[in-house]
């Protein structure tokens, strides 16, 4: 069985999730359920960054101790399984014992390019990371807009210079795939640009004592993205379980935002290329969600909460928006007004609507029972009129766009087919084939429309599995459309139920 483990980034914890994480997890969901459908073992990590300088920080304000807010916090991010329905295997959290064994033995790992020196440069707490005066934006993080912090210490460094030529070669020839292609260019012109050693460590006061210890040194802290890095290797057991470990690793994709795509396709190769452990396959960084055209931020107030929006308009509706309207690769924009406009006219209208009028008309001109024909079912032209956006159509779409993270246009191309089926209800007029008494006319439309929302609940099943199972349930496929992925495209699935039933309305009008 092929294996294929993917991550997520891990979330700062000094604040609970936003949609800008609810984007990440959900996209990482579907390219998960994707590849379990294409029945390799799957292994989905995703989990909390917590020895930040920026959870020390906001306990302060807040006068609780340190461990308290990460743990709150972490919690929260762990809801997001149940509320987005992700289906993630593994949930790592940087202050536990698998992850401070690893990332120790990480650095130890890597000790023939470490070295000690004193430095003074600028530090952004937010990004954990030091800048040049070259890199600010009006004498700002160019990230987080903010002042940063003049910092003077003695630290351990990092020979990331001595790996440049090393790296430049590995994302040119694509050994690590860095996806999109713009983002690929950006990371070539970084390195072009010269890469200078990085300080990897700080003061154990600085840190407010916060963090894991440097191996022998209890003075200094290891920086928090050497150790956050080391998440991917340490969820698979690097330094608890050997066997584990050589199963799983390298990944095979990590799924990150633009942001931070300088420490995943720089700093973390070079990493491993030091402690001589192998690389990441494939590297995809998507863009940001913005409300109303701005970044979502505390100090803007326009902070949406994925609980909030959930326990509204469903776990379905959310994951239909971020996966339908946001271009997997670029920023891309929520409103409330957009959001209720998907959900209306795509989920409510468009899908449900479908299954609505299907399975009423099953139910009134059949009796609730797969009605019976007597053509082959392979020639329906609901499934093979090139005339028409069939849905064999769909599934080339699904498998051409998903692999490549575009889930809009996979879905886009779905859509496109729903839209079919409707047209095809308008034109053929069952009620009146009804009525006339044509009942193999009739059988024959009302079969490939029943088969037609069977390939529906499929196709949708890696992007909204809840509506998917639904609608599997109502056609009695519950068992086929979980246990038995390959047979995707086989008619003879809408075989065995005898009946179907009505269900309720999947999107009620809002
Ligand atoms: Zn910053």
């Amino acid at each position: 069985m092929k294996k294929f483990y993917v991550t997520t980034a891990i979330d700062y914890v000094n604040a609970p999730p936003h949609c800008g994480h609810a984007l990440e997890k959900i996209q990482t969901d579907a390219i998960a359920r994707y590849h379990r459908l294409l029945d390799e073992e799957v292994l989905f990590l995703t989990g909390t960054d917590e020895n930040s300088l920026k959870n020390v920080q906001a306990a302060k304000k807040e006068g609780i101790p340190t461990k308290k807010l990460v743990d709150r916090n972490s919690k929260k991010f762990y809801e997001l399984k149940k509320v987005l329905n992700l289906s993630f295997d593994d949930f790592i959290r940087t202050t536990e014992e698998r992850h401070i064994k690893g990332a120790q033995k990480l650095w130890l790992a890597c000790k023939k390019d470490i070295y000690k020196k004193t430095y003074r440069g600028l530090y952004c707490i937010g990004c954990e990371e030091f800048y040049k005066e070259s890199e600010l934006e009006d004498g700002l993080c160019p990230e987080h807009k903010t002042k940063l912090e003049l910092v003077e210490e003695e630290n351990y460094f990092f020979r990331l210079s001595k790996h440049r030529d090393e790296l430049e070669k590995i994302i040119k020839n694509d050994e690590i795939k860095v996806t999109p292609e713009s983002r690929k260019n950006e990371i070539l012109s970084f390195i072009k640009s010269g890469l200078e050693d990085i300080c990897i460590s700080r003061s154990a006061e600085r840190a407010h004592g916060w963090g894991i210890d440097v191996p022998g040194d209890p003075t200094q802290k290891i920086w928090v993205w050497l150790e956050a890095l080391s998440n991917y290797i340490n969820g698979v057991e690097y330094a608890t379980d050997e066997k584990k470990f050589k199963k799983w690793w390298p990944a095979d994709l990590h799924v990150i935002g633009k942001g931070i795509s300088r420490f995943h396709c720089i700093y973390w190769p070079a990493f491993l290329l030091s402690a001589k452990l192998p690389l990441p396959k494939k590297i995809f960084v998507h863009g940001y969600l913005t409300v109303g055209g701005q970044k979502m931020s505390k100090s803007l107030g326009n902070i949406v909460d994925p609980f909030e929006l959930v326990e509204k308009y469903g776990t379905d509706s959310v994951r239909y928006f971020l996966l339908r309207e946001i271009p997997s690769a670029e920023d891309g924009d929520f409103t409330y007004e957009k959001f209720e406009k998907r959900y209306n006219s795509d989920l409510a209208k468009g899908l449900g609507n479908l299954v609505a009028r299907t399975l009423t008309m099953v139910e009134k001109y059949c009796d609730g029972k797969v009605p019976e024909i007597d053509k082959d079912p392979d020639s329906h032209p609901l499934r093979i009129d090139t005339k028409i956006h069939n849905w064999k159509k769909s599934w080339a779409d699904v498998d051409k766009h998903v692999p490549n993270f575009q889930f809009n246009e996979a879905l886009s191309s779905i859509w496109k087919f729903i839209t079919e089926a409707d047209r095809y209800i308008e034109e053929n007029r069952p009620w009146d084939l009804a009525k006339e008494g044509k009942i193999k006319e009739l059988n024959w439309i009302l079969y490939g429309l029943l088969n037609a929302i069977h390939q529906i609940a499929w196709q949708i099943y890696i992007f909204i599995p809840e509506t998917s199972v639904k609608i599997a349930k109502a056609l009695k496929l519950e068992k086929l459309l979980v246990k038995d992925p390959k047979e995707k495209d086989s008619w003879t699935n809408i075989r065995p139920g005898t009946e179907v039933k009505e269900i309720k309305p999947l999107f009620p009008k809002v």
